[in-house]
């Protein structure tokens, strides 16, 4: 799991270091097309900031983590996939498969899904 923003591949994408397909930003959360799609619409949500986990918010970051769900809608209007709905998931621990240590929401649509997700 990456805990370093030099080499943390989000805080690449959010310097422009690497490319990515970037669908939504402002001053605090970027949001952009998951490299492996898991549905026919699959976007990445994450602050601009370095937060490796939920647990490493802080309450300096309320601006950051309101902002985020703030922006899953405006996702969604971008992907015409309002009225259809969506799914906006954070795996968080290896549990939940996170696998990079920067968090990040994912906003999946595009097509009709299942549930419980295991
Ligand atoms: P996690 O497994 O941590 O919940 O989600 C990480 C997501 O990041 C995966 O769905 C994976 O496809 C995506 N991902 C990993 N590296 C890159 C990348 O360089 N660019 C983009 N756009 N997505 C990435």
């Amino acid at each position: 799991m990456e805990h370093n923003s030099e080499t943390c591949i989000f805080c690449k994408i959010v310097r422009g270091e690497i490319p990515a397909d970037i669908i939504y930003q402002d001053d605090l959360v970027m949001a952009f097309r998951d490299i492996q799609p898991a549905a026919p619409e699959h976007v990445l949500i994450i602050p601009r900031k370095h937060i490796a986990s939920f647990e490493e918010f802080s309450g300096e970051d309320v601006e950051v983590a309101a902002r985020i769900m703030l922006a899953a809608p405006k996702v969604a209007g971008k992907l015409g996939i309002t009225e259809t709905g969506y799914r906006f998931v954070f795996n968080d621990g290896p549990d939940a498969l996170q696998s990079v240590g920067h968090i990040h929401g994912h906003l999946i649509g595009g097509t009709r899904m299942g549930w419980p997700p295991f």
